[in-house]
């Protein structure tokens, strides 16, 4: 897969961590931190290929060799960078979200499209200005009253206003909390309502209180290994259980120690997310 056409340097801890090298050094280094970009991962430790990735003469590489070397971690003949790893590793989750999300939006829109289509057919148009708006209003009205499916069991059916609504009246960790209490109590007790934001508002909301509120519910015991425990998301609140890859759920955020360790990874994170989300 091609990674971005661009990719961050953070420029003081570049400085600060090459300030030993020279000129000619700091060119052969760059260089090879964007092969290894460009390629998405781990490049061939070969000084004849290495020496084509940094543009330099035998005589010039063997000046740079050791120091550019010392910032790779060398396995098996090829070589690692850990912080451009992560990078493409953030990349690479970012852009499947995004892509997700796109392919959702597509999907939804194509069907409400196609849905409008129909009813159109059904009856000649005359295209005069008010048919125009009409039609439009049309669509907006179908975005509308389109009900988004949440909750484990995607049984939990509400609206984008419905949603937001809720979302500003209770907060996010209550309202998750609620969606996956309705969502088990649809599935497994048959309930049946025509608003579930009605239902949630009416006794989700007090059973999650009896519990204890939302932060104090039981885990999941673990539904795919025994080796993955739930763990809470830093960055959108999930509990669940993490998929088999050890991402979250709902962001795919990667559940393990290297990356909930660090709060400037969290954050760019959820700034990453957010950016693909208002795009
Ligand atoms: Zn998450």
């Amino acid at each position: 897969m091609p990674s971005t056409p661009y990719m961050k340097l953070y420029i003081g801890d570049y400085l600060g961590d090459t300030s030993h090298l020279t000129t000619l050094q700091h060119g052969a280094y760059l260089l090879l931190i964007m092969a290894y970009w460009q390629k998405g991962g781990c490049v061939r430790n070969a000084d004849a290929m290495l020496r084509q990735c940094t543009r330099t003469t035998p005589e010039e590489w063997e000046a740079c060799r050791e120091v550019v070397l010392e910032f790779f971690e060398e396995r098996e003949g090829f070589l690692y960078h850990k912080r451009i790893d992560k990078e493409l590793q953030k990349r690479e989750l970012i852009s499947n979200k995004s892509k997700d999300s796109a392919a959702a939006r597509w999907s939804e829109r194509n069907a409400n499209a196609m849905r409008t289509q129909c009813e159109r057919n059904a009856t000649p148009i005359v295209h005069s200005p008010d048919n125009i708006i009409n039609n439009i209003s049309d669509d907006a009205n179908a975005m509308r009253t389109h009900k988004h499916e949440y909750g484990a069991e995607k049984n939990v059916l509400l609206t984008d206003g419905q949603y937001s609504k809720l979302l500003a009246d209770l907060g996010e960790p209550m309202l998750l909390a609620c969606v996956e209490e309705l969502s088990t109590a649809k599935a497994m007790k048959g309930y049946k309502y025509k608003r579930d934001d009605l239902a949630i508002r009416k006794w989700v909301v007090d059973a999650i209180k009896k519990k204890g509120g939302p932060l104090n519910q039981e885990p999941e015991k673990p539904r795919y290994s025994n080796d993955i425990q739930p763990v809470l998301c830093p960055v959108c609140g999930n509990n669940e259980t993490p998929n088999y890859q050890k991402r979250c759920r709902k962001c795919g955020f990667f559940l393990d120690p290297s990356w909930l360790n660090d709060p400037g990874l969290i954050a760019e994170y959820a700034d990453g997310l957010k950016a693909s989300a208002d795009a």
